[in-house]
């Protein structure tokens, strides 16, 4: 009797857990200077998701860097049989989830994709003007990337990164697309063209407009809904003004949401939901990144007891 009650309260727990997690990953998870997870943060992310807090990442990644930077490393430090981790990639166009056993079928929203020819122009124009900044993310499915190297120092990426956008954004007139730059400080000012680049401080993102993190948000709830399950409150993390689009969208459709800004020195916007960062920790203003992502991550752990 004891016994199946608790099993009971388990199954109504986990239909309703107190927390769920929609998580950018450059940036809060991943570090933007390696590009690779802190094993803290994947242990945290497996304790989480044990606990039946609803782990889902929401990025503008390939499903190929999910899997090889994210799913495996939590695979390797014992993820449980039951649990299951959605992945939303490519900014909602693509998306996957995964168990211990490993990733399900790749789903693409073929509608959603940058045409191959302009795809094709920009692999040229990469290799022939830009090689030695950034190279073409080959995993993509559904956008064009192009990313920084590693080895490259930001600050002569971000100069060959305005030249690069300008020649991109002009082969797209070559090829009758309309598109326009995405300014940092003013989401929604493409509205009229049909493709954007949107450059963030380690590459430049070539995607349908309507690609974004309230695509990404929205297919989180469905996936969760599939699973009958129903989170009491959301908290979304990021390091871009993009990333705001994931609360945004929540509250807007009558979730409770907070999120979380592990880069705020572009400026905290005004929003209708509380926005956290590491402050809030009481941690110093150069806590940025995936160090205060992984802070964040910890401090749920300890409020959950988990
Ligand atoms: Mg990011």
């Amino acid at each position: 009797m004891t016994q199946s009650l608790q099993g009971t309260d388990r199954t109504a727990a986990r239909a309703t857990p107190e927390l769920a997690l929609l998580l950018d990953v450059d940036g809060p998870i991943a570090s933007p200077v390696t590009r690779d997870v802190k094993p803290d943060i994947i242990a945290d992310l497996v304790a989480l998701a044990s606990a039946g807090i609803p782990v889902i990442f929401n990025t503008g990644r390939s499903d190929a860097f999910i899997s090889e930077q994210v799913m495996e490393p939590m695979i390797a430090a014992g993820m449980p049989a039951d649990t299951v981790i959605h992945a939303i990639c490519e900014k909602g166009a693509v998306w996957f989830s995964y168990t211990a056993e490993g990733p399900g079928p790749i789903h693409v929203d073929h509608q959603l994709a940058v045409p191959k020819a302009y795809g094709d122009d920009i692999r040229r124009l990469v290799a022939e003007d830009y090689s030695a900044h950034m190279f073409f993310d080959e995993t993509k499915r559904a956008m064009v990337s192009v990313e920084q190297h590693v080895d490259v120092a930001s600050e002569d990426y971000l100069a060959e990164q305005k030249l690069f956008d300008a020649d991109a954004l002009e082969i797209m007139g070559r090829h009758g697309l309309n598109a326009a730059i995405l300014d940092h400080h003013a989401p929604g000012s493409d509205d009229t063209a049909d493709y954007r680049l949107d450059p963030t401080i380690i590459s430049t993102d070539i995607e349908s407009v309507c690609l974004g993190k309230d695509l990404g948000a929205s297919r989180a709830v469905e996936l969760l809904a599939a699973q009958g399950i129903t989170p009491l409150a959301w908290r979304t993390v990021g390091d871009s003004r993009t990333d705001y689009a994931m609360a945004d969208w929540l509250h807007h459709n009558d979730h409770d949401v907070k999120h979380v800004d592990v880069r705020p020195a572009d400026g905290v916007p005004v929003k209708p939901y509380t926005i956290l960062t590491a402050a809030d920790l009481d941690l110093a203003d150069d806590v940025i990144h995936d160090d205060a992502g992984g802070a964040f991550l910890r401090s749920w752990r300890e409020a959950l007891s988990i």
